[in-house]
């Protein structure tokens, strides 16, 4: 009984150093180093615990409850202790990331599309609505689709390497988007009415008006009665549902591939016809080239003139948004200038 007595009062001490030493703790690491010495593998209270089997039945019973008590109790105490520590630690967490609710968020700036392609996609939706179809070709072009076939022969000044640019392999980044108007004719089979959005390219010396690089809207009617009249009424339309009430007048043209040809000008919005330097004083803006469909054109694409007729036109579409916008360097729409493309 004496050696019962003994290791229990070993227990009661045991007891009252592991509470003595958690309760002292100053962080979770303490802590555990503490709870461990106890309790863990090595630990005295486990010495303990492991021994019981030396006892006799009777002291194995006394023993057991009493080291099972305390050692339920030491763990009791380094729970309360330890979530003390991770409430501490939890706050501290929170204190520094703490969201408040009242600071402004951030801005997410709202992008859109560049005026370029907005314009040609509502033109597109107009075109669509009057019955057109849109086409595609490609930019890089054979001299027989940008030239030959579009009635322009090879003594043309227009073939000349001051508008063209001439790829070592004899081909050329299209002059217009006219070169779809024979690739259409080739593939369909009138009536049809077309229009190809897409970009062309000239040697050109670049100002405020004129670019290397443009975009162009091709658009071809080909049926057995479309006269010049149709044309004017639907260009006018375009021009009215693109850029609003404006000035606008037809004058005779010359390009091979069209004839009678047309230029479809628009009254200068920079000095409402008065004449400026972007107008070139002439007071007016020429964006539309357009005419009645030449017979050779028809004839090199196997359609019969005699039985169809047809007009084509050429939207320059920088022109039409530079007057939509009344911007007055064609330049700035290619310049990638946030400060001038957020405008739109
Ligand atoms: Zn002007």
């Amino acid at each position: 009984m004496d050696n019962k007595l003994e290791i229990i009062n070993e227990i009661d001490k045991i007891f009252e150093e592991a509470q003595k030493s958690l309760n002292s703790a100053k962080d979770l690491n303490e802590l555990d180093i503490s709870f461990r010495f106890f309790t863990g593998k090595k630990g005295r209270l486990t010495e303990i615990m492991h021994n019981i089997r030396l006892y006799s039945t009777e002291e194995k019973k006394i023993v057991g409850a009493k080291s099972n008590e305390v050692k339920n109790t030491i763990e009791f105490i380094y729970n309360a202790r330890k979530n003390e520590f991770s409430g501490a630690e939890q706050k501290k967490f929170l204190n520094r990331y703490r969201v408040d609710l009242t600071i402004p968020g951030n801005y997410i700036e709202r992008h859109h599309k560049h005026p370029i392609t907005a314009v040609l996609e509502e033109a597109s939706d107009f075109f669509s609505s009057m019955g057109f179809e849109i086409v595609e070709g490609p930019e890089i072009e054979t001299t027989y689709y940008n030239f030959d076939a579009l009635n322009i022969p090879a003594d043309h000044p227009a073939r000349d390497v001051w508008d063209t640019f001439y790829l070592l392999n004899g081909l050329v980044p299209r002059t217009h988007t006219s070169s779809v108007q024979v690739r259409t004719m080739e593939k369909k089979s009138p009536p049809f009415r077309v229009i190809a959005p897409g970009r062309c390219y000239r040697y050109e010396a670049v100002d405020a008006t004129h670019l290397f690089m443009f975009n162009q809207m091709e658009g071809l009617f080909v049926d057995k009665n479309v006269r010049l009249t149709d044309l004017k009424g639907i260009l006018e339309e375009t021009v009215k549902n693109l850029l609003g009430a404006r000035k606008t007048r037809f004058r005779p043209a010359f390009y091979p591939f069209v004839e009678p040809g047309l230029d479809l000008d628009i009254e200068c919005v920079f000095c409402g016809g008065r004449g400026c330097g972007i107008c070139k004083n002439t007071g007016w803006i020429e964006v539309i080239p357009c005419g009645m469909v030449h017979p050779n054109v028809f004839k090199y694409a196997g359609i019969d003139p005699q039985e169809y007729r047809g007009f084509a036109f050429g939207m320059g579409f920088d022109r039409i948004v530079m007057l939509k916008y009344s911007i007055n360097d064609l330049r700035l729409l290619y310049h990638g200038n946030l400060d001038i493309l957020n405008q739109f």
